[in-house]
């Protein structure tokens, strides 16, 4: 089933005739609950990885004293799912509480320096996702990151890796995985894609001194929230990038150790349709679904929780050996 977006509630260009010029098209993945494979563009799904290629693995040391069995959590979420769709009132059964006991953190003794497999985020065939910027080639897009957050440098490990599908003539069955993982939160439950492509303006913080001005009083005015209906929320690729970081350094993208300014690639959003609906983004064919009934939920069907934050990957223009640039920043929304 396709997701479409709703006509916007409030035209933006109509009230900023300045931000028809600023348009961009970002597209919305619309993640939704599945049971992808290698061929099917995914979020939490298998890769598509030629068998003799390394897989991937974090080597920054963790500092982490409490550990989840990654095993455990993924045998959790199936058994809620599988509760969940018998009815929402009925208790556990005892082999489903055993399940949940063995997903709970456990203490470890010392910090995990091993090199750490990295869990596959997310993978895009070109053919699925209007708009990506494919280099040299290449047809398929796959990102991946370590578990565990809590490096040294506070940032998250993420491997950003592009091929053309049809040179993987044997693939890499099972790949690699952690055995344990940070959080639950961190492991992407499997997701089939729904990807559609819509308009998105700049976030406040990036709009020309005039026109923010004008949006600013705009919003004491109308009571709108101009970010709300300009920027796309959830998990897209493409568009405006950075956005709600009132730090005036923040509002320029990134720039690659080339010097070049990069553009954004990918984000990883809290959620589907900020909360309750503002800015009009749930799509048509969700327009039904509600989210204290159903798990997982139908707008965080990969129950990815970064805390609020979002998760932004910048791609250099220059060169796709170049490695991307993350950023975290906190959603106001
Ligand atoms: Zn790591
Ligand atoms: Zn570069």
């Amino acid at each position: 089933m396709t997701r479409t977006t709703p006509p916007r509630p409030l035209d933006l260009a109509a009230v900023f005739p300045e931000l028809a010029t600023m348009s961009r098209n970002v597209t919305r993945l619309h993640p939704r609950s599945g049971s992808p494979g290698v061929e099917d563009s995914s979020v939490g799904g298998p890769l598509l990885w030629p068998r003799d290629e390394p897989w991937p693995t974090c080597t920054k040391s963790h500092e982490v004293y409490e550990v989840v069995d990654l095993d455990a959590v993924r045998a959790a979420h199936h058994a809620t799912v599988a509760r969940w769709s018998r009815s929402e009132d009925e208790p556990s059964t005892p082999e489903e509480e055993a399940i949940y006991d063995r997903s709970k953190p456990k203490k470890v003794d010392s910090p995990h320096t091993d090199p750490v497999p990295l869990l596959p985020v997310a993978q895009l065939y070109a053919r699925d996702v209007p708009g990506l910027p494919t280099p040299d080639g290449a047809d398929l897009l796959q990102i991946l990151w370590c578990p565990f957050m809590d490096h040294e440098d506070d940032m998250p490990a993420i491997r950003v890796r592009w091929r053309r599908a049809d040179e993987v003539t044997a693939g890499l069955s099972p790949a690699p995985e952690p055995s344990v993982i940070e959080l639950e939160d961190y492991w992407p439950a499997p997701c089939v894609l729904h990807p559609e492509q819509v308009t998105e303006y700049p976030d406040l913080n990036q709009l020309p001194a005039a026109v923010g001005a004008r949006v600013h009083a705009w919003q004491e005015e109308t009571g709108h929230h101009y970010t709300e209906f300009a920027v796309a929320p959830g998990w897209k690729t493409g568009g405006w990038g950075v956005v709600s970081s009132d730090e005036p350094d923040c509002a320029d993208p990134p720039r690659c150790a080339c010097g070049a300014v990069t553009e954004p690639l990918f984000t990883v959003g809290p959620g589907e349709w900020n909360g309750n609906n503002r800015g009009g983004w749930r799509p048509v064919e969700d327009a039904d679904a509600d989210d204290r009934h159903c798990y997982p939920p139908v707008g965080g069907a990969t129950k990815i929780d970064l805390g609020d934050e979002q998760l932004q990957i910048y791609r250099c223009p220059e060169s796709c050996e170049h490695p991307p640039v993350i950023v975290r920043v906190y959603q106001t929304l």
